[in-house]
């Protein structure tokens, strides 16, 4: 490793580049052949955040950043934030027809085009963020997502992930399933479908709107992310209770999309920069989120004096049984959809039964 390292230093960042995709050999990956060209890739990255936005936008930025730098600037991404370029939820389409060579977002926006899009983010009561990695890196996931993508010449790959979300803020407490009833809350995706069908009123309305129709009670209750990201935006001005746990999005992994045609005509050590960086990426984001969200946690009910609490037991075993059928009616007869649900689901029961003698125990006795 030392010798390595004095090898790189002497040779430059070109060399340092060639050197390190040599190292895939050792793990018995693909050899990358070729000398290092000095062509500089300029590329654009669609985003569907705001430019810069709390943990998600700047995410983007730090993989643009580590990739120019991993590289020494032959491959440079600008990054653009949603709305700038495409609206953020055209972002798919504008890679995938070469607008822009890459993207970053989230694959549930795309459920509309692919109902098996969420499985790749977050699934009600599915994989958390460590289950995620997992399953999509070691698991046979990755392979599925980029089946799914393949007919949009699409690549994807894990760029960041937000942990276990919060259930969200609500104006009313909830006490039983009674008071699910006619509960008007902003939740989007499959979470939305579940409210809906338990007997609440799923509305659609970007973030930007959030705090407005919360604080306003155009709505009784909104879902956003974490103490992080929901500190930043003062939802805790807007509703008194802040609910917990995320049963909508356990760990919700953030996708880099990147268009195929563009990734094939890079260098071969930059395609390894492209996808080991989204991959440092997606780890980084969830230190970031972990990091920041114990701060916010405590400044939330330290000096905003938010009352945290549970939803109720009986509330969320409901929620987990429409949550099963919701996700069930996603295979819309197609053999790829049953072989990512059949993968998705084979994993959830083999991660449940290990987590039950290792994560859960452990944090059960750390808290005894
Ligand atoms: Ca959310």
């Amino acid at each position: 490793m030392i010798n390595r390292r004095k090898f790189v230093g002497a040779l430059g960042v070109g060399a340092a580049a060639g050197a390190l995709a040599g190292c895939g050999r050792e793990e018995g990956g693909p050899a990358v052949k070729g000398a290092v060209s000095g062509k500089v890739h300029k590329w654009i990255m669609v985003t569907t955040w705001p430019k810069n936005f709390a943990g998600l936008g700047e995410g983007a930025e730090y993989l643009a950043r580590i990739i120019h730098d991993m590289s020494g600037g032959r491959l440079q991404i600008k990054v653009i934030g949603a709305g700038e370029l495409v609206p953020a939820l055209q972002v798919f389409d504008a890679v995938a027809s070469g607008t822009a060579q890459m993207g970053h977002g989230a694959s549930y926006y795309w459920k509309g085009k692919l109902p098996m899009a969420p499985f790749f983010s977050a699934v009600p009561f599915g994989l958390n963020a460590q289950e995620m990695n997992s399953w999509l890196l070691r698991g046979g996931g990755l392979e599925l997502w980029r089946e799914l993508y393949a007919p949009y010449g699409l690549i994807p790959e894990v760029a960041g992930n937000t942990g276990v979300q919060m259930a969200g803020w609500f104006n009313k407490e909830i006490r039983s399933m009674a008071d699910i009833q006619g509960l008007k809350m902003r939740i989007p995706g499959l979470g939305g479908e579940v409210l809906q069908r338990a007997g609440g009123v799923p509305v659609l309305i970007p973030g930007g709107e959030v705090f407005t129709a919360l604080e306003t009670n155009t709505i009784d209750a909104a879902e956003w992310v974490g103490p992080y990201n929901d500190l930043a935006f003062g939802l805790y001005k807007a509703a008194r209770y802040y609910y917990y746990p995320g049963w909508h999005e356990p760990g919700t992994t953030l996708e880099a999309l990147i268009n195929e045609q563009a990734y094939n005509e890079l260098e071969p050590d930059l395609q390894q920069i492209l996808t080991h960086a989204c991959r440092a990426a997606n780890a980084d984001m969830l230190a970031d989120f972990t990091a920041r969200n114990n701060a916010a946690l405590k400044t939330l009910i330290e000096e905003h004096r938010v009352e945290v609490k549970k939803l109720p037991d009986d509330v969320l075993r409901r929620f987990a049984e429409i949550s099963e059928q919701v996700v069930a009616e996603q295979i819309q007869g197609d053999a790829l959809a049953q072989r990512i649900y059949d993968s998705y689901r084979q994993f959830r029961t083999q991660v449940r039964a290990w987590d039950r003698v290792s994560e859960q125990p452990f944090y059960a006795a750390r808290d005894l």
